[in-house]
């Protein structure tokens, strides 16, 4: 038994978090554009609302996972107007920007908006390992806790309704780039006759190893001196990407993903930084940088 709550989008992600719900006992009203993806919710308990009007009426607490942004709007523009005190906690993926632009259009509506953004897959929903950052209002945060935590680890990053957003993208930014450099990595292995599943089973210890280097760069960045001893200077590192990318070619292997980072690299040394550490191609992504 517990707080009531709407379910707007019943796609793999609204169905997770609706049916987690259920499972602990809360009241829930979904609603979702295709009306037969709510059958299976229906018949676990859920109260399926046939118009997304009488969906927001049914709780205070309205839950959305939409496809983007222009879903959100194209969903509740029709009924915000009658949404006066309730909350809105926005789970679609949106850059921050856009969740900016919902908190306001969501205040100037008198409804409370918490944006989160989850980082886990729907079969994860549920489980202690998965997380959700949430951002925006601090009152509709506190409140919706218990349901909050049925999903997921929740972690709230402030009242900037960006934030959570902007959180969730850079670390998938970080992850994504790994990614790429992983495949790159397995077909430049793959033209010595390595199997992606040989060359994964190498890279997952060695890569898994070497981001203890993420707090040591971190440390350097922080600390605002590129110059302190004891890391890899940018010289070194220009070489190491130097063979890399002269190694891809050879193997008639696609180097652009290395040669870009390598042309980051090349940037500051012609800067004159070459003999500073590694770490300071973070001020060649910083968004002040003079020195890019
Ligand atoms: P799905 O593609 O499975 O579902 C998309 C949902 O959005 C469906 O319910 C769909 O309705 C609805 N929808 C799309 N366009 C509109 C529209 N214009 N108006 C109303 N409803 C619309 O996506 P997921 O459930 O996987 O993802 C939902 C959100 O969760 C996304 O923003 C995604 O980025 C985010 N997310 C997903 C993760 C994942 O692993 N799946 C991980 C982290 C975040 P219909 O059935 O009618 O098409």
């Amino acid at each position: 038994e517990g707080t009531g709550v709407t379910v707007l989008g019943l796609g793999a992600m609204g169905s997770a978090l609706a049916a987690t719900l259920l499972d602990a006992g809360h009241a829930v009203t979904v609603w979702n554009r295709t009306p037969d993806r709510a059958a299976e919710l229906s018949a676990r308990g859920a109260e399926a609302a046939s118009a997304v009007g009488a969906a927001v009426d049914a709780h205070r607490l309205v839950v959305a996972c939409l496809l983007d942004h222009a879903s959100v709007h194209e969903t509740l523009d029709p009924v915000i107007a009658g949404m006066r005190g309730s909350s809105l906690v926005n789970l679609t993926t949106t850059t921050p920007n856009e969740a900016r632009e919902l908190a306001a259009w969501a205040a100037g509506h008198g409804v409370g908006y918490l944006d989160g953004a989850i980082m886990a897959t729907p079969p994860m929903i549920g489980a202690p390992e998965a997380s959700i950052l949430y951002s925006g209002s601090r009152p509709v945060f506190d409140a919706a806790r218990p349901v909050l935590d049925r999903w997921a680890t929740s972690t709230y990053d402030g009242e900037d309704s960006g934030l959570a957003s902007l959180f969730d993208l850079a670390m998938l930014s970080g992850m994504y780039t790994m990614f790429a450099g992983f495949l790159h990595g397995a077909a430049m292995a793959g033209t010595g006759g390595m199997s992606a599943t040989d060359f994964a089973a190498r890279a997952t210890p060695f890569l898994s190893a070497m981001t203890m280097g993420f707090a040591l760069d971190a440390t350097v960045i922080d600390g605002g001196d590129y110059t302190v001893p004891g890391q890899q200077s940018l010289e070194f590192t220009d070489l190491s990407h130097s063979h890399i990318v002269r190694a891809s070619e050879e193997q008639g292997v696609n180097p652009a993903l290395i040669a870009a980072v390598r042309e980051l690299i090349s940037k500051q040394i012609a800067a004159g930084r070459g003999a500073e550490g590694s770490a300071r191609l973070y001020e060649s992504f910083r968004a002040d940088s003079t020195d890019s």
